[in-house]
């Protein structure tokens, strides 16, 4: 079933309910406000989190994302701790792809310490590919996507570019918030907080904070190019 939906700006896809607005939430709360389509694929429930439940995860996702005024958001339920670069998975996110009409999309970057989070990169990657193959078995016509940013999550990556998302951090705070069971509240015990997830809220703003100081701002959001940007307005890019 493909509609007749006009282009996306930015999709944002994370293994788990939670990993767009830790990664990339700053950003789509900006594109957002200044009127481009967005949206989240979120490619599991979360159903192996050691806090919280698949609905309520769901509950917490969809009031993350009104809080982020994103346009869409889906999930493709591949079965968390099992994401697999597999043909199967290819297609399901390809045709979403094609659905969908990304121009840029943002998955996590491949060094981390979830393997769900570097099997999103691969996967994210391969479908981007069959999306724009004429004989792929999917509906629609083909779709290009332009480019894929990678966000870190928990470990961290040399940036290619750090976004100032100082006038929306709050909203992205707010958004992380939303998800209480994961961040709030959370019921996990002191083996966890031995690893450093306790007081998460503070981490990801002091990661922000660490960004924001690279570029001269107060909160920055940090991603990874593998292939060069193509520069058509110096100035632009070089603030002159
Ligand atoms: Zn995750």
């Amino acid at each position: 079933m493909i509609s007749n939906r006009k282009e996306t700006t930015l999709l944002a896809i994370g293994a788990h309910p939670d990993d767009a607005e830790l990664g990339c939430g700053g950003l789509l709360a900006s594109l957002a406000d200044k009127g481009h389509r967005v949206g989240i694929i979120d490619l599991t429930r979360g159903e192996m989190g050691s806090s919280g439940s698949p609905e309520i995860r769901a509950e917490e996702a969809r009031r993350a994302g009104a809080i982020l005024g994103i346009d869409f958001r889906l999930n493709l339920d591949m079965g968390d701790g099992q994401i697999v670069d597999s043909q199967e998975n290819r297609l399901k996110l390809a045709q979403a792809f094609r659905e969908y009409k990304p121009t840029v999309v943002a998955t996590s970057h491949p060094i981390d310490r979830h393997p769900d989070h570097s099997a999103a990169t691969a996967l994210v990657k391969a479908a981007a590919l069959a999306a724009r193959l004429p004989k792929m078995p999917l509906n629609g016509s083909i779709h290009c996507v332009t480019r894929i940013l990678l966000y870190c999550i928990h470990d961290v990556a040399t940036p290619s570019f750090i976004v100032d998302i100082s006038s929306h951090f709050e909203k992205k705070r707010e958004a992380l918030e939303a998800y209480h069971s994961q961040f709030v509240k959370p019921e996990r015990g002191p083996e966890y907080r031995m690893i450093g997830v306790k007081d998460y809220i503070q981490t990801f703003a002091s990661r922000a904070i660490h960004y924001g100081s690279q570029i001269g701002v107060q909160y920055g959001e940090a991603y990874v190019v593998e292939s060069p940007i193509r520069v058509m307005s110096p100035e632009r890019i070089l603030d002159i």
